[in-house]
């Protein structure tokens, strides 16, 4: 990402980045419905505000910016500048993530991480079959896991 933009374009940009209902979401949330599932949106009363949950299978479901939430995949990029303020920025979002994954667990919730760059329109198809065995149960992951991270990086 290169920093030709003054700071507040750049923060407009990011804060743009960030918002609930972002096109990756929409797609995954389309497409989960078209196989039948039924979800409640941005649950406010739970940690971290869940993008959706099912609660028929107790699962929570993060929709996470490969940036933001930093996936370490090729999305997942500094800009050039103010390098320290993003780095300090992405490393509390981690933290708060973690907190809040511990809290839904211990509460009996699954927790599901989906990254935006597996939404995208070649892989969203693959992506969602995936989302649709793991939230029935079919595919059992590492019980060392602490949650759920789909895909793995
Ligand atoms: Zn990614």
């Amino acid at each position: 990402m290169n920093d030709k933009v003054d700071k507040v374009t750049r923060s407009k940009i990011m804060s743009r980045v960030r918002g609930k209902n972002t096109k990756p979401e929409l797609a995954l949330r389309q497409a989960l419905f078209s196989v039948g599932y039924r979800y409640r949106l941005h649950a406010k009363h739970l940690p971290g505000k869940p993008d959706l949950i099912f609660p028929f299978y107790k699962v929570a479901l993060f929709v996470n910016g490969c940036f933001w939430h930093w996936h370490g995949c090729k999305y997942s990029r500094f800009p050039t500048s103010n390098l320290e303020y993003w780095k300090k920025k992405i490393t509390g979002n981690q933290e708060r993530d973690k907190v809040n994954y511990e809290k839904l667990l211990s509460t009996g919730w699954r927790v599901l991480i989906v990254w935006e760059c597996s939404l995208k329109k070649d892989e969203i198809e693959k992506t969602v079959n995936s989302v649709d065995r793991w939230i029935k149960g079919k595919v059992h992951s590492d019980s060392s896991l602490k949650y759920d991270c789909f895909p793995a990086n």
